[in-house]
C-alpha cells in the first residue's frame, strides 16, 4: 500500500526536506495534500513535480495566483484557501500520514485537525504543542492517533526510548533527558554586542540550515526553551528531569539517561531528513539521502552548561514551562511577534526577551483544565495584541 501524505508548510525548509526524502521513496509514499501560506510560485513547481490531489494556499490572493499558474497542467489538484482548506486536507480520507511542518501558532488548527482524525502526525511545528499541550496531546490519545516527533531533539530522544516510555519515564527506569543545543550563531559573541546583532547575523546558524523564525529562535534560545516545553508534552515529564546540554557540533541530538547509569544518545549529520525519514519509516528504517556520520572528521564533541545570563529567553521559558496554564501560549504568542519584529528591524535582539517578559507579566497564567481550543487561540490572540504595543512603544 502507498501511503498518502499531506505536507502542510510545503514550501519551507522542513517542507522541501520532506518532498526530497517522499521522491527517494515513491513505491512507500505519495503527496495527498500540499499547503503553503502565500508562496505561489513554489507551491505551483511543487505540484508540478509532486502531482497531489489537494493544494491549499492560505492567502486568497495568491491562491488565484496558483490556479493562474496551473491553469495549463493536466489532473491539476483542487485548490483549497484559508485555515478551513488546511484543516480539511490534514484530516482527508486519502491521507495517513501528516507532517506538521507550518511555522508558529498557525500550525496548531490544522495539526489538532489531523490528530482528532487519527492520523499519524509527524510533528515539526513545535509551537502547536507550546500553545495547547494537554488539548493536542488528548486528542492524539482520544482518536488513536499516531505523534512522531520530527525536531531532531525530541526524534533522538524517542528513538532513545523503550516503545512503553508512554507508562511513565520513571516506569521504563529513565532518570534525566539531556536535550543538547548547539547554542547558536551568538554563543561564543560578547555580550556588550547584541544589541548590535542584525537580521542577517542573527539567522547564519553555523549547523543548521532553517526557516528564518525558528534560526531567530535558535540565536535567543528561545527554540530550546520551546523545545523544554515540547520535551514534557511529548515524553510526559516535567523541566526537573530535563537538562539542556550546549553541545557545538550538533552531532549527538540529544540523550536519555537511565538509572543504571547507561546514557543513550542518537547521532549523525545535522540534517533534518534523517529525523523526518525515521518518522516516516518508523518503525521501519529507510535511505534518507544524507551522507554517513564520518566521526574521524568530527573528531570531538564539546559540552558546556547554557549561561542563562546571555539567554534570558531560556530562563523565561523554564519559567512558564513550571507554571503551565496559559503561560506558554502567552510566551510563544509574544515571542512570535517579537521576532517578527526583529526580523522587521524594529526592535534590537535583548529586545526579544523584554517584550516577552513583559507580555507575561501583563498577562499573569490562568488555568487551562476544561478549556477548549478557543480559549487558547483567545489568549493567544490578547497576547499579540500586548506584545504588539510593547514592539511599538520600543520600535527603534
Ligand atoms: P519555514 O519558515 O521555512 O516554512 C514555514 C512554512 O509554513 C512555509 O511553507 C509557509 O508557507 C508556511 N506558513 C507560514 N505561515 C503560515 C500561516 N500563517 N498559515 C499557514 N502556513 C504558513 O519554517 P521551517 O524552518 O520549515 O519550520 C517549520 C516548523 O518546523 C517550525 O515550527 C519549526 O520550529 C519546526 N522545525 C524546523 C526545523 C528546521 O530545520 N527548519 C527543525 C526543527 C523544527
Ligand atoms: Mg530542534
Amino acid at each position: 500500500m502507498v501511503i498518502g501524505v499531506t505536507l502542510l508548510g510545503a514550501t519551507g525548509s522542513i517542507g522541501v526536506s520532506t518532498l526530497d526524502v517522499l521522491a527517494r521513496h515513491r513505491d512507500r509514499f505519495r503527496a495527498v495534500a500540499l499547503t503553503a501560506n502565500r508562496d505561489a510560485p513554489r507551491l505551483a513547481e511543487q505540484c508540478r513535480q509532486h502531482r497531489p490531489e489537494v493544494a491549499v494556499m492560505v492567502d486568497p490572493d495568491a491562491a488565484q495566483r496558483l490556479r493562474e499558474l496551473l491553469s495549463d497542467m493536466p489532473e491539476r489538484p483542487e485548490i483549497l484557501t484559508g485555515v478551513e482548506g488546511l484543516e480539511q486536507v490534514a484530516a482527508m480520507p486519502a491521507t495517513d500520514y501528516v507532517m506538521a511542518a507550518i511555522v508558529g501558532a498557525a500550525g496548531l488548527r490544522p495539526t489538532l485537525a489531523a490528530a482528532r482524525a487519527g492520523k499519524r502526525v509527524l510533528l515539526a511545528n513545535k509551537e502547536s504543542l507550546v500553545v495547547a499541550g494537554a488539548l493536542l496531546m488528548q486528542a492524539v490519545s482520544d482518536h488513536g492517533a499516531e505523534l512522531l516527533p520530527i525536531d531532531s531533539e525530541h526524534n533522538a530522544i524517542f528513538q532513545c526510548l523503550p516503545p512503553s516510555f508512554r507508562d511513565g519515564l520513571p516506569a521504563v527506569g529513565v532518570e534525566r533527558i539531556l536535550l543538547t543545543a548547539s547554542g547558536g550563531p551568538l554563543r561564543d559573541w560578547p555580550l556588550e554586542r547584541f544589541g548590535s546583532v542584525t537580521p542577517e547575523q542573527a539567522c547564519a546558524h553555523p549547523t543548521w540550515a532553517m526557516g528564518r523564525k525558528i534560526s531567530v529562535d535558535s540565536a535567543t534560545m528561545m527554540n530550546k526553551g520551546l523545545e523544554v516545553i515540547e520535551a514534557c508534552w511529548l515524553f510526559g515529564t516535567d523541566t526537573d528531569h530535563i537538562e539542556v546540554v550546549i553541545h557545538p557540533q550538533s552531532v549527538i541530538h540529544s540523550l536519555v539517561q537511565y538509572q543504571d547509569g547507561s546514557v543513550l544518545a542518537q547521532l549523525g549529520n545535522p540534517d533534518m531528513r534523517t529525523p523526518i525519514t525515521h518518522a516516516m519509516a518508523w518503525p521501519d528504517r529507510l535511505d534518507s539521502g544524507v551522507a554517513p556520520l564520518d566521526l574521524f572528521e568530527v573528531a570531538r564533541l564539546d559540552f558546556e552548561k547554557p549561561d542563562l545570563a546571555r539567554f534570558p529567553c531560556l530562563s523565561l521559558a523554564f519559567q512558564v514551562a513550571r507554571q503551565g496554564g496559559t503561560a506558554p501560549a502567552v510566551l510563544n504568542a509574544a515571542n512570535e511577534i517579537a521576532v517578527a519584529a526583529f526580523l522587521e528591524r524594529r526592535i534590537d535582539l535583548p529586545g526579544i526577551a523584554t517584550i516577552v517578559g513583559e507580555t507575561l507579566s501583563a498577562l499573569p497564567s490562568e488555568g487551562v483544565a476544561g478549556r477548549g481550543l478557543e480559549f487558547l487561540l483567545e489568549t493567544d490572540r490578547r497576547a499579540r495584541e500586548c506584545a504588539q504595543a510593547l514592539v511599538a512603544e520600543r520600535s527603534l
